[in-house]
């Protein structure tokens, strides 16, 4: 970027799944920033939003994952490929929801020097094979789930050796329902969220906690943490989103407004702050306790699955993408989701798995057995 007389380049930058909650915030960002010239932006089937993005965005071109159709620039399943060939972005913002995002992060990687990553689950399923594949293509992740981009904002720049991170959790919609009642919470019930709006699997994830139990293993890939060393805290008022502890027991923590625009417009602007977003309060309470392992199950699983290999994490998503799934059209109880990634869980399952085919093979086994498994329950 040249700035020497006032004049600024703009960077190209293409945003990913731009019809979802997070390509929709990205794009209000974008808007009103000046660094950047949004040349492309994607969707899976919304190609009618698609469109009525680009109207404000003439520039950009289009690509549709999922589907064909009229005045699309580039569809079907070598989209990405193509918008990213004829684009070459300084930067991805990847706000593609689900298992798809990792073939296309990865593929985002190899135009790009910088992801702005939103998707959990490509660190999740992919692991040390994923990140080491944007190493290769030269390129950096800034993390945009609100959690890990508190936790790398604390940990940039800080000169103490980090021992601990925390990441905090809302608890959910259902948080206060008595445990021996939440089977028949109905998912009107699990979408209301107290404090973020979003995507509506990741609403449901929050409540049973596989979403903090995805960020667990999401942070110790990012931040390279020993899975003892990282713990989620139930923090209700959802203004602090994580926490570090330094060598002399210090605890830094971030506090910011739970607005998903924040930790977007930092994961482009980086290591810039170019908008104030107004209306955060550090008055109030704050408070902090460890999750109740009865209510929340999905959270030991997790460190069960950080420590029983890659297969483990690929499955623990994809049953739980399932199981959400059918509980969002009300085919099983809210506590069957736990019990349908537990018993898909329970299969052997590779240890270690380098190379996008098996890893999609796990995912697609896994995704059968919990289909199978939904059925029974019905
Ligand atoms: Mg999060």
């Amino acid at each position: 970027m040249d700035e020497g007389d006032g004049f600024i380049q703009s960077k190209k930058i293409v945003v990913l799944g731009a019809t979802g909650t997070i390509g929709k915030m990205t794009l209000d960002v974008l808007k009103r920033s000046e660094e950047f010239e949004v040349v492309g932006i994607s969707a899976h089937q919304s190609a009618k939003l698609l469109l009525k993005e680009k109207a404000e965005f003439p520039g950009a071109l289009t690509a549709l994952t999922g589907d064909r159709a009229e005045d699309i620039d580039f569809c079907g399943d070598h989209a990405i490929e193509a918008l990213m060939e004829k684009t070459h972005p300084e930067q991805v913002v990847v706000g593609i929801a689900g298992f798809a995002g990792l073939k296309h992060a990865i593929t985002a990687a190899k135009y790009s020097n910088r992801l702005c990553l939103a998707n959990k689950e490509s660190i999740v399923a992919g692991g040390d094979f994923f990140l080491k594949s944007v190493k290769d293509s030269n390129c950096e992740i800034i993390p945009v789930d609100s959690e890990h981009n508190a936790v790398f904002q604390l940990i940039d720049g800080e000169k103490s050796p980090v021992e601990s991170i925390f990441i905090t959790a809302s608890g959910g919609a259902v948080r206060d329902v008595p445990i021996e009642n939440l089977k028949d919470v109905t998912p009107e019930m699990v979408l209301k969220h107290p404090i973020w709006n979003m995507g509506a699997r990741i609403t449901v994830d929050s409540a049973t906690m596989f979403n903090k139990g995805l960020e667990i293993m999401e942070a110790h890939f990012l931040f390279g943490f020993p899975v003892n060393k990282i713990v989620a805290v139930l923090h209700p008022q959802g203004k602090v989103h994580g926490m570090i502890r330094l060598n002399d027991g210090t605890i830094k923590m971030l506090a910011s407004r739970a607005d998903m625009r924040l930790p977007i417009s930092y994961a482009c602007h980086y290591p810039k702050r170019t908008e104030n977003f107004e209306g955060f309060s550090p008055f109030g309470e704050l408070t902090f306790e460890k999750p109740d392992p009865t209510r929340y199950p999905a959270l030991n699983l997790a460190y069960e699955c950080l420590n029983e290999g890659d297969g483990a994490r690929v499955v623990y998503n994809a049953a739980d993408e399932i199981a959400v799934e059918a509980f969002l059209k009300k085919k099983i109880y809210f506590t069957d989701i736990y019990r349908i990634v537990e018993k898909v869980l329970e299969n052997n399952w590779p240890k270690i798995l380098n190379d996008y085919e098996s890893i999609e093979a796990v995912d697609a086994k896994a995704r059968r057995l919990a289909r199978e498994m939904v059925k029974r329950c019905c």
